[in-house]
């Protein structure tokens, strides 16, 4: 099958650093806690540590597997250009879906990211902090409402897709209905009241919803689907409040609606994303870092990705944050996971080569073409 070559849509990763990186933050980067290693231990002594010593280190003109010390050193004496270019040249990435929301301290630009891989890029503009740069930019809470939307109204102009957080912000056991305009100006009355005082972080349970229905009205008419992170992701999360079948009624309600919802990353919830795929026409997923994560358990993870959901809904992500390793890495796993599936159920003859070539244009790029305004793309 062609896995190898056929270019990829990445519908969900971030910017990557543009300055060098000593041990320590290549560490951090490598990892998705905000702590250190604990003393005497690195990292990169895990799957994915494995993974880029074997994938990545090549790249950079060293054998596989060369140690993790000979790896950074390496990576420091080409310089971080030299790496950046090289590793996201060879991703084979044709277009990326950007989350400028969260970004790495000195980050590469999208154009400059895109010059890189060779393909075009786009824009995901996340809720969450749409709303807290309303509050940060100084609003009375009877206007916070329409000025949210104007907000968002702007942002969508060169944006394919909006992306919910809230995951991070109490998980998804909350009330899936719009909330009443009047609750929404009391709570963001108590909020704006703080963060006047510097603390804008939104976290309202009602604000919250707000955001979320505030980028359905907008998402409807343009065709973009909403991402909710899922599953997997740093300590911030309460993991088993981000289990995607807890979304069950609002994904009804945009069902109706006629919005697509897109869950990225599910771990260890991917099963139950591709049961609601599999029951319902507007769910779609990824397992985006996970197939970095779990480095030689890649192919697993992604077998039981595909052990239910129909073909048509999973998409290729790296969630990519900080390294260009992680964009290289996500495509090189990526290719080789399916590519070893679909062998395997060609050999035991439950999937003929050409349905394996049709899933593979599915899974890669189709489904994105399909579910976000990308043009020509
Ligand atoms: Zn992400």
């Amino acid at each position: 099958v062609s896995t190898e070559t056929v270019p990829l849509i990445d519908h969900h990763c971030h910017e990557v650093a543009a300055g060098d990186l000593d041990r320590p933050a290549f560490e951090l980067l490598i990892n998705e806690g905000f702590d250190p290693p604990a003393a005497g231990t690195s990292h990169l002594d895990t799957p994915i540590g494995l993974a880029v010593r074997r994938w990545c280190a090549p790249v950079l003109d060293l054998e596989p597997h060369v140690s993790a010390e000979e790896y950074v050193a390496r990576r420091s004496e080409l310089g971080a250009q030299e790496v950046n270019r090289r590793l996201l040249g060879g991703a084979g990435v044709g277009a990326l879906l950007l989350d400028l929301g969260y970004r790495p301290g000195d980050a590469l630009s999208p154009a400059a990211m895109s010059g890189l891989t060779g393909g075009r890029w786009f824009e995901v503009v996340r809720l969450e902090k749409a709303a807290e740069a309303v509050a940060a930019r100084g609003v009375e809470a009877d206007d916070y409402p329409d000025e949210l939307a104007g907000y968002l109204e702007d942002a969508a102009a060169s944006a394919v897709g909006f992306k919910s957080i809230v995951a991070y912000r109490g998980g998804f056991a909350f009330d899936p209905s719009p909330p009443a305009r009047a609750d929404v100006v009391r709570a963001a009355a108590a909020w704006l009241h703080d963060a006047g005082s510097g603390r804008a972080r939104l976290e309202d349970p009602v604000l919250l919803r707000h955001a979320i229905w505030t980028g359905v009205e907008l998402a409807r008419p343009r065709g973009f689907p909403i991402q909710f992170h899922s599953g997997f992701g740093d300590p911030d999360l309460r993991l088993h409040l981000t289990d995607p079948s807890l979304l069950t009624d609002l994904v009804l309600s945009l069902r109706d609606l006629g919005v697509n919802v897109v869950f990225l990353h599910c771990y260890p919830y991917h099963r139950e994303a591709g049961y609601l795929a599999a029951v319902l026409p507007n769910v779609y997923f990824d397992i985006g870092p996970m197939l970095n994560y779990t480095g030689p358990s890649a192919s697993s993870v992604l077998a039981q990705a595909l052990e239910l959901a129909p073909f048509t809904r999973q998409l290729y992500s790296s969630d990519a944050f900080g390294l260009a390793e992680l964009h290289y890495l996500g495509a090189v796993l990526f290719r080789r996971a399916l590519g070893r599936v679909l062998e395997a159920w060609i050999a035991s003859d439950e999937c003929s080569p050409d349905d394996a070539e049709r899933i593979v244009g599915l899974l890669s790029r189709e489904n994105a073409r399909r579910i976000y305004p990308l043009g020509g793309e």
